[in-house]
């Protein structure tokens, strides 16, 4: 393993971080975290160097936090950096720090938390912070020695993050980037601002929820091409570790092979590492995905469960995997897995949620939830008359 610099904090992180937002799911329960898997593939995580762990409230439906408490039994917590997250979004008033927090340190079987983040802050979320008078509920947590340090992830654009930056002397963020999404959300320049700022910048969606790990054919011919012998997942860590501004960089594993591919890519990783030809190949890759991702959804699962049991991210990964590949074969098979979701709304399981996207009565509920800021009823629509109405994708993108 690798290890960097955090931000102004006196430790070395790993290059690569734990992220439990992807654990291995149970069988019937897809949302859901299978223990005992989960726990092995952690300590593994943990046994070749990985010292940075992120979690959140809602990962899961719960079960991340619980499961990571699990796996740091037996000597592991003293090994890793543990990270949690508020969830700013469900607090209605300021008291419900004390109990989120409190319920967090339980479940994580801990006493205290090395570094706490306000989850996903965007405008609306910040002020909804300063409202509610959170910045003074986090130092006195730190008070209490309930928590280490303190860091925010994000999902908004690059001046609400500057302004967030500007705000409070952080410690760290976690924000989304990877090598298609260096012009949205923070951007490369709010990587670079906040590095500038000496606060350690955590990257999630190093693979944008899985996407460049399945490049189209299109990408593979010019990854092949360059001659160097590296997996597409690779390609993508690479290009996150050899920038200097990345201190850590979150990988949501969900099984023992993707821990030893992406430790075995953390110990090859070094800032600068990539040559000038490496990284023009990685653009013109970037450029190929572009064009062809019709829905920006990462999988993160956050708007899940709808409350009539739609597989949000399951319709929108179907569309997306039809625009992926051009040919009849592929829109054929992105048609018979459509129709494998329920469209019958009384068969629809919102427990295990299995419904296709003709189900959507557009109550608006997960709107919020999506930190992408899909309008996912409006997307739904076209996901249903794409492949479920036989309409055309240029009809619609
Ligand atoms: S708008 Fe549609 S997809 Fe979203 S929560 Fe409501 S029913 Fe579910
Ligand atoms: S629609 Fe948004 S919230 Fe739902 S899984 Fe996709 S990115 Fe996440």
């Amino acid at each position: 393993m690798k290890y960097r610099k955090f931000g102004s904090l006196d430790w070395e992180v790993s290059a690569l971080g734990f992220g439990c937002m992807r654990l291995p799911q149970r069988r019937i329960n897809k949302l859901r975290a299978e223990t005992n898997e989960s726990v092995k593939i952690i300590r593994s995580g943990i046994d070749q160097g990985i010292n940075y762990i992120d979690t959140a409230w809602p990962y899961h439906l719960g079960d991340s936090e619980k499961i990571l408490g699990e796996a740091l039994q037996n000597g592991y917590r003293k090994k890793v950096k543990l990270v949690t997250k508020l969830p700013v979004f469900l607090l209605r008033k300021s008291e419900g720090f004390d109990s989120y927090l409190e319920t967090q340190l339980k479940r994580l079987q801990a006493d205290y938390l090395d570094i706490y983040l306000m989850h996903g802050l965007d405008k609306g979320s910040f002020e909804k912070a300063k409202r509610l008078g959170l910045f003074e509920k986090f130092e006195k947590a730190k008070k209490e020695g309930l928590i280490n340090h303190i860091g925010f992830s994000f999902h908004d654009t690059l001046p609400v993050f500057k302004e967030i930056i500007d705000y409070y002397p952080w410690d760290m963020t976690q924000i989304q980037y990877n090598y298609m999404d260096t012009g949205i959300q923070a951007t490369t320049d709010g990587l670079k601002y906040a590095h500038s700022k000496d606060i350690a910048v955590v990257v999630m969606e190093p693979l944008k929820g899985g996407k460049l790990a399945n490049p189209p054919n299109e990408a593979l011919d010019l990854l092949n091409v360059s001659e160097i012998d590296r997996t597409p997942v690779d390609w993508a860590l690479q290009f996150l570790w050899d920038k200097p501004e990345v201190a850590c960089v979150i990988s949501g594993m969900g099984s023992q092979q993707m821990v030893d591919e992406n430790c075995a890519s953390a110990d090859r990783s070094g800032i600068g590492s990539l040559s000038e030809m490496e990284n023009q190949v990685i653009q013109k890759v970037a450029d190929i995905y572009r064009e062809k991702i019709l829905v920006p959804c990462t999988t993160c699962n956050y708007c899940m469960p709808c409350p009539v049991g739609v597989d949000i991210p399951g319709n929108f990964a179907t569309l997306n995997n039809v625009s992926m590949e051009t040919g009849w074969l592929m829109t054929y098979r992105a048609r018979r897995k459509y129709n494998i979701f329920e469209k019958n709304p009384k068969k629809v399981d919102s427990e295990k949620p299995n419904g296709n996207a003709s189900v959507c009565i557009n109550c608006g509920k997960c709107l919020e939830k999506c930190p992408q800021h899909i309008q996912i009823p409006d997307e739904l629509k076209k996901v249903d008359a794409i492949l479920g109405k036989g309409k055309k994708i240029s009809d619609y993108y």
